[in-house]
Parts: structure tokens; C-alpha cells; sequence
């Protein structure tokens, strides 16, 4: 059975499981992770089981600060320092040649390392009380919608023997934006809340690329960001906003920013139209809408372009990175 605990005494048990290599769950503020040392390739090994993760997708090492990444790196680069002095602790992954003490699972057997200083305070405190850097990949049953509240984790892993500490829900919502800085052209490789402007100009200016992740014979630079992923066992599609306001069907669940008030009939799962807001709500209404009896969810499209800042409008791009992947079939 899966637990939730909290408090003082959850860190200590989180410690002490991890030293035994067992996995804990744990809050960031962008999703809950399913964590373990990163120095223990049995560790690493059992979270890919526990996660039915594809071995081919490598996965991201929490550290508490710059001091530990200089641990997991083969060379903390000026840009990679730049990043960390400007964002860290925060939703934001660098990818660099990793240091030969990380096992060869946790990179999928590549030659880099994904690093994250997460902000939130229990992620920190379990970091620094373990003295050692630990791999985090979302707390969900591979494929499946991000976890944000300790409840999502529960549901994913109910017959499983691990500890959720406790952080509420996580105010970012969505995954951490991964870059990659092992080439000249520092490249994005999964959006997220910190989008390429704000990249750009924390290293002066430079050019910042997003990778295209249209499939090809190539092995995939980062496997985790193609096909289908974050999907609710209820099938689901976008839909536009005049099709939301027209929903009578009671057998949908809608996830609507549009419509301030539950229109009678089917299930109605509210969401802010302002992105940060939007993003920070959109897995646990997606959680919620596949928990009620509907037979399909629809998902009003977001609301892109009334984004006016660069900012918010990378918040939603990454956002609709994720649709797409809800919505796919396969
Ligand atoms: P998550 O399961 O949400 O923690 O996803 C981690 C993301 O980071 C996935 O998209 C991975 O493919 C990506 N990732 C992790 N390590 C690396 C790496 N060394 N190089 C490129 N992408 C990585
Ligand atoms: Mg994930």
C-alpha cells in the first residue's frame, strides 16, 4: 500500500528509504516525482519498473543547489551557471556531459545528464538530507496524466510500497522546461514555464532553439518528449470555444476556461484563463474529469493568443506541447 505522510518525521522516513533504495514520492512545484539515488543503479532501476518507463528515456537529477550539480556534471559550464544563478531553485532542466559516477540507467545509457534544482521546500529539504543527488521522473504510471497533489500519486501506485510526502498541490503544475547546453546553440528540447525569451536573455542575448520533435530514423535526442503521453483513461479531445459553450452532452466532461458557470448537464472542471494560472490547475482538472463517469473529456483549446506577454505565451505553448500529447491516440 502506498502511504501519505507529513511532517518532520516524513523527511527522516524519506531518507532512510532512500538509503535502503527504495523510491519516495515527492513534491516540487511543478509535479510530484518518484524519487531514488542517483548513485544506485538498483534504485533507478526499480523506478523505471514501478513507472513501466521505456529504459530508452533518461531521467532527471534533482540536486539542491549548484554544488551538487557539479557532482553529476562532467563540467558545469558558464551558461549552465548562468541559468542556475538566474532561475534555480526552479522549473528549469539543464541538460550537460554527465560525470562518469552516474550510472549508465539513469542516462538511458547516453552520454549527458538532465539537472534540476527544484524549488520547493520539502524537495530541498529531502535533498540536503540525503547528502546525495536523486533521480525524479513524475510520480505517474508511465503514459499517464503528471501528479500534483500527494492523492494523484496514490492513485497511480495504489499497491505499491512507497511513502508520499506530503507538499499539497504544486503551484507550477507542468513539467520543468529541459535544456540542453551540450552544443553551441543551447536548444530546448521540452517546453515549459521558462520559455526562450526568458532563456535568451539570461545568457546574453544568444540565440535559443526549439527542438523539432518531428519523428525520424535519428535516435531521439531527448525519447521522452515524442508520442503519447500525459493521457487520462477517458478518451479526450480538444475542442474550440463556441463547441465548449455548445456542450450539452452529459456523458463529457469539459475542461473550459470559458465558461464561468456549470451550464447543467454533464461534469464541468473550471480553468483560469491566465496561463500561469491555467498551467498550475490543468492536471488536477484533467485528474478529475477522468475520475467522474463521463465517457469523453473535451478540452476547451487554451487561450494562446490573448497571451500578451512572451512570457504567458510560452506558458501556453507548453501547455499545448502537452495537449497534443493527451489527445493522441496510441
Ligand atoms: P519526466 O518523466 O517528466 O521527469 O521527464 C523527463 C524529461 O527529461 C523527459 O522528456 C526526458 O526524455 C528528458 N531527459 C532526461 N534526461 C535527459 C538527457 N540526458 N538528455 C535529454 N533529455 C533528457
Ligand atoms: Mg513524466
Amino acid at each position: 500500500m502506498s502511504r501519505i505522510v507529513s511532517g518532520p518525521e516524513a523527511i527522516a522516513e524519506g531518507v532512510e528509504r532512500l538509503g535502503a533504495g527504495k523510491p519516495v514520492a515527492f513534491p516540487t512545484e511543478t509535479v510530484y516525482g518518484l524519487g531514488a539515488d542517483a548513485f544506485n543503479s538498483h534504485a533507478v532501476g526499480a523506478v523505471f519498473t514501478l513507472k513501466g518507463r521505456p529504459s530508452t528515456n533518461p531521467l532527471i537529477v534533482h540536486v539542491s543547489g549548484t554544488k551538487m550539480a557539479r557532482r553529476v556534471v562532467e563540467t558545469w559550464s558558464e551558461q549552465a551557471d548562468a541559468i542556475a544563478r538566474a532561475h534555480w531553485p526552479g522549473p528549469i532542466t539543464i541538460v550537460l556531459n554527465k560525470h562518469q559516477s552516474i550510472p549508465g540507467i539513469v542516462c538511458a545509457g547516453g552520454k549527458t545528464v538532465a539537472v534540476r534544482c527544484p524549488s520547493h521546500p520539502i524537495a530541498l529539504a529531502l535533498i540536503d538530507a540525503f547528502d546525495k543527488p536523486i533521480v525524479g521522473p513524475s510520480a505517474n504510471p508511465s503514459g499517464r496524466i503528471s501528479p500534483t497533489c500527494p492523492v494523484h500519486v496514490a492513485g497511480g501506485f495504489p499497491d505499491t510500497d512507497l511513502i508520499i510526502i506530503d507538499g499539497g498541490a504544486c503551484h507550477a503544475g507542468i513539467e520543468s522546461t529541459v535544456v540542453d547546453l551540450t552544443n553551441s546553440t543551447p536548444r530546448i528540447l521540452r517546453r515549459g514555464l521558462l520559455g526562450r525569451e526568458a532563456l535568451a536573455n539570461t545568457l546574453g542575448g544568444v540565440e535559443v532553439e526549439i527542438a523539432d520533435h518531428t519523428p525520424t530514423n535519428e535516435p531521439a535526442r531527448s525519447p521522452g518528449v515524442i508520442g503519447a503521453h500525459y493521457q487520462p483513461r477517458t478518451p479526450c479531445q480538444l475542442v474550440n470555444s463556441e463547441q465548449t459553450a455548445g456542450c450539452i452532452d452529459t456523458q463529457i466532461a469539459l475542461i473550459a476556461w470559458s465558461i464561468p458557470e456549470h451550464r447543467g448537464g454533464g461534469h464541468l472542471f473550471g480553468l483560469d484563463e491566465h496561463a500561469g494560472a491555467y498551467a498550475a490547475g490543468l492536471y488536477h482538472a484533467m485528474h478529475r474529469a477522468d475520475a467522474c463517469s463521463a465517457s469523453m473529456i473535451w478540452i476547451e483549446t487554451p487561450p494562446i493568443d490573448a497571451a500578451n506577454t512572451p512570457a504567458d505565451r510560452a506558458i501556453f505553448e507548453a501547455v499545448l506541447e502537452r495537449l497534443a500529447r493527451a489527445t493522441q491516440s496510441g
